[in-house]
């Protein structure tokens, strides 16, 4: 899969994208990620990119011409290319989503700066509009790693272990039980005594029993929406027992 990002600060991805799985992932070309610097495509005398709002207003708006020149350059909007626009605005990401994305081939990301990106480019240059949450970053180079991240690691043979995706929180969709590690007592603190029973079933069900909990207790947005099996009923009336 190859992630196309189109940027004005390209060395900000050069180490968070170099490390761990992602780093790995690009190691064994199992994703490519191509960072664009929208700069390089800004033609006139001082290579802006950005330029004062029509009709007036505080901040600067980031001009479509270079972000359409590096568009054009890059061949985006290919059948397989999917070109996303980086903005408070767009639909919230989701491991939903992530794993939609996880099965195209190409994938643009439009990074935005200060008041944001000209109307146009994101009316009739793009595919989609995403945001990574209800707040306001300063730019769209934070969404697009985590987008990147999130992506990524869905795509087959990016994580060692392809059984760990399957258990995290949000796929089953529940949050992910509560995990544990040596030492065994930490400053008078243990574990649960089942985990270290050596029965996997029983510490199936206990993992399967506390996240149920933990998802009513943290989201009950989620809870509401579960189909509960006869199971999990009997285990959540263990634990409130
Ligand atoms: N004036 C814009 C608005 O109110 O919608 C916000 C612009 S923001 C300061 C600058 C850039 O950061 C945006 O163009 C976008 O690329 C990125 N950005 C900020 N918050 C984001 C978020 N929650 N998700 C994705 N991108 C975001």
């Amino acid at each position: 899969m190859i992630f196309d990002i189109l940027t004005i600060f390209p060395s900000m991805f050069s180490s968070p994208l170099r490390e761990g799985m992602i780093g790995k992932a690009r190691e064994r070309d199992l994703i490519q990620v191509r960072v664009h610097n929208i700069r390089d495509f800004a033609f006139d005398k001082h290579h802006m990119t950005d330029d004062r709002p029509f009709g007036g207003g505080e901040g600067m708006v980031m001009k479509p011409e270079p972000i359409v020149g590096a568009l054009r350059a890059i061949e985006a909007g290919g059948p397989e290319a999917r070109c996303i626009l980086l903005t408070p605005q767009g639909r919230l990401f989701s491991q939903e989503i992530a794993r939609g994305l996880s099965k195209l081939s190409r994938i643009v990301l439009i990074c935005g700066r200060y008041e944001g990106v000209d109307e146009r480019v994101a009316q009739h240059f793009t595919d989609d509009q995403i945001s990574i949450g209800d707040y306001v970053l300063t730019g769209g180079e934070l969404a697009a790693m985590v987008i990147v991240d999130a992506v990524a690691r869905l795509i087959p043979g990016v994580l060692g272990n392809v059984g760990s995706a399957l258990e995290d929180s949000f796929t089953q969709p529940v949050l992910e039980h509560p995990q544990y590690t040596r030492p065994r007592d930490f400053e008078g603190m243990g574990v649960p005594p089942v985990l270290l029973c050596g029965n996997h079933e029983t510490i199936r069900r206990w993992r399967r029993g506390q996240a149920l909990k933990r998802t009513s207790l943290r989201r009950p947005d989620l809870f509401a929406a579960l189909e509960l099996s006869a199971e999990d009923r009997q285990l959540l009336e263990e634990i409130e027992t």
